[in-house]
Parts: C-alpha cells; sequence; structure tokens
C-alpha cells in the first residue's frame, strides 16, 4: 500500500513540474503578443476571448473538473501575464521613474497666454529650481465666452520655455487626436477633472501612450468617490499604460454654499488612496483653493500628508491672467513651496 502512495506521488510531481513549465511556456507566449498589440497600439485585454478559452475549456474537462475551478485558474493566469508585463513597463519611463522616487513640483501658469509670457514665467521658476512646467493649452471653461486656451500653437511655445529652461511639459489633452498633432512633444499628459470620467479618452490616450509609458495625470473628478476615482485610472492602465499619477484637486461639496474655498481640498483621500493603490498621488490647491493666499499652506498641508507631489498654477502678473486669475501665485512664491519640497526630500533621503 505505501509503495503504491509512493508511486503515485512521484507521478504527480511529474506531472505537477510539467503544469509549470508549460504554464511559464503559455506566459511567455502571452506576453509576446501583448508586446506586439503596444506596438500597433492595439488594446491588450481581449475579454471576449478569455471569455472563448474559458468556456472551452469547461467543456473540455466537463466530467472531471468544476466549471468554476477552470474559471478561477484561467483568470489567475491571464491577469498573471498582463500584471508581469505591466511591471516592467511601468519601470521603463525615466520621468515616471524619478517621479516615483522623489516629491515633485510642477508649477506654470493655468494658460499659455504666449510665447513671452511662458518664457519669462518658465525663466523664474526654472530659478526657483521647478524642474516641472504646465500650461494649459486646450481649457474647458465653464463657459464658451471665455478665453478657450491657444489650442496647438500654445504647445509649441511651451515645449520651446520648457526645452529653453531644461523642464519638462506638463499640458491637459481633450481629445486624442491631440497626440498627433502635436501633444507627443508634451512630456506629461494630463486628463482634467471634467474629463475623469470619459472613458473613451481614458482608453484612447492610454492605449496610445502605451509604447512610451507617458506618464499621465488624472485629475479627480470633482463629483468622484474614491473607488471610481481609482477605477478610472484602472483604465488607462488596462489599456496599457501604467505610468499614471493620480491628482487630488478639490471636490464639491456643502461648503461651497458660503465657503471662500472653489472647491473642498480633499486632503485626508491621499492618505487614503495610498492606502489603496501603488500610482503616485499629487495635489493641486490651486484649483481647490481657488484663493491664492491659500495655495501654499494648503500645498504644504498636502506634502505633509505624504502627497507625492504639487501642482499649483504661477503667473508673472497674476492680476491680468486670463484665466484663473484669483487662484494664480508669484514664481516667488512658488520658490518658497520648492524649498519646502525640497527639505522634504532631503529629509527622507537622509533616513
Ligand atoms: C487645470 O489644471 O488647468 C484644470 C483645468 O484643472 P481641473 O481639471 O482640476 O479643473
Ligand atoms: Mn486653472
Amino acid at each position: 500500500m505505501q509503495e503504491n502512495i509512493e508511486l503515485y506521488r512521484t507521478k504527480i510531481d511529474k506531472i505537477d513540474r510539467a503544469v509549470i513549465e508549460l504554464l511559464a511556456e503559455r506566459k511567455r507566449l502571452s506576453e509576446d503578443i501583448i508586446r506586439a498589440k503596444h506596438e500597433m497600439n492595439m488594446p491588450t485585454e481581449d475579454l471576449e476571448r478569455e471569455n472563448e478559452i474559458i468556456t472551452r475549456l469547461q467543456q473540455h474537462a466537463k466530467d472531471t473538473l468544476a466549471p468554476e475551478f477552470v474559471m478561477e485558474i484561467y483568470r489567475n493566469i491571464f491577469r498573471s501575464a498582463k500584471a508581469a508585463f505591466e511591471e516592467k513597463k511601468v519601470c521603463e519611463n525615466e520621468i515616471f521613474k524619478e517621479i516615483k522616487a522623489k516629491k515633485i513640483l510642477i508649477a506654470g501658469p493655468c494658460a499659455v497666454e504666449s510665447s513671452e509670457q511662458i518664457h519669462t514665467i518658465a525663466k523664474e521658476l526654472s530659478e526657483c529650481g521647478v524642474k516641472y512646467l504646465r500650461g494649459g493649452t486646450f481649457k474647458p471653461r465653464t463657459s464658451p465666452d471665455s478665453f478657450q486656451g491657444l489650442g496647438m500653437p500654445g504647445i509649441v511655445f511651451l515645449d520651446r520655455a520648457a526645452k529653453a529652461y531644461g523642464m519638462y511639459s506638463v499640458s491637459e489633452i481633450t481629445g486624442v487626436y491631440q497626440l498627433e498633432q502635436g501633444f507627443s512633444k508634451v512630456d506629461i499628459l494630463q486628463i482634467g477633472s471634467r474629463n475623469a470620467m470619459n472613458f473613451e479618452l481614458l482608453k484612447a490616450v492610454g492605449r496610445y501612450t502605451a509604447a512610451e509609458q507617458k506618464p499621465i495625470i488624472l485629475k479627480r473628478g470633482f463629483w468622484m468617490t474614491i473607488r471610481e476615482f481609482l477605477a478610472a485610472a484602472e483604465y488607462i492602465r488596462s489599456a496599457g499604460n501604467g505610468s499614471v499619477i493620480l491628482c487630488l484637486r478639490g471636490i464639491r461639496t456643502f461648503e461651497q454654499i458660503d465657503s471662500e474655498f472653489r472647491f473642498t481640498p480633499d486632503l485626508a483621500s491621499i492618505q487614503e488612496i495610498k492606502k489603496l493603490s501603488d500610482l503616485p498621488v499629487i495635489f493641486d490647491p490651486s484649483h481647490s483653493a481657488g484663493k491664492a493666499e491659500f495655495v501654499l499652506p494648503l500645498a504644504k498641508a498636502a506634502i505633509d500628508l505624504g502627497a507625492d507631489g504639487i501642482i499649483a498654477e504661477a503667473h508673472n502678473k497674476p492680476d491680468c491672467a486670463l484665466s484663473d486669475a484669483k487662484q494664480c501665485v508669484l514664481p516667488s512664491e512658488i520658490g518658497k513651496l520648492a524649498q519646502y519640497i525640497e527639505n522634504v526630500n532631503r529629509a527622507n533621503q537622509a533616513k
């Protein structure tokens, strides 16, 4: 009897080794397919095919294995191929690596208004140690009569100014066609609060930027729950780009009935999201405050609460800004914030 058990065990050990080898071979093949899809800018996930495989195998195993068992095994197999690939890709974008390594400061005007304006601001900010230059050129404004941004020429001005001072550019994308018309120059794309649940845009941007893993700042919709926000980020990730930066920028609550805040700063969510997600979380004090005097204190509080960076609006002539004038601070104010963040980074490095 004991001998029979030993014999069965030997056979099982042999089968287990063969199963592992076949699974590894299967994973390699799926990764090849995912890589090819990335190169062709195709969606990596094909749920229809996954379901078709599971149904076929459930049928094949119907007299020996329970359908739920087959499904569970295969869902895990599919997940493991996709996850391994994403981890590898996430590490590949140099800017995203930098963002993950230390707290960052992104600053610049709400909108690029002219070549001179963005050059002046870029120069002043870079002298304060800021490395990331923001500037919107497709502005989602509440009224169609408000300044809408310079469109594509604004991207050229932003790109030149950023390059002139050795900075990375950051700008909001509102349609995937913009990537074909000049946005490929932009180092970090931003998806704004109002588009945070525009799933077709999220998927298209994720697909289009997958090969490069270009960092994407996703701003929280001002009406969105945390789970909805994280699910929106997943749209970009599952379309192939894992370099997503989550940005809290204030939410709409009862405060807006009579408080001075444009939105309610969702500072506490920094800590919650950091527990739920491994993505970097940055904070935008400008849009949540809506008022210049609150920008610095909110930004410092966000850093103290563990934010991985700040994105703030700055203008050389705040009173003359064509959009969001009330919340713009001078580059010299941003300089104080740069110093604060630098000190935190130094302290963290010394730990
Ligand atoms: C912006 O950053 O320029 C902007 C419009 O912000 P939000 O999408 O958060 O309103
Ligand atoms: Mn703005």
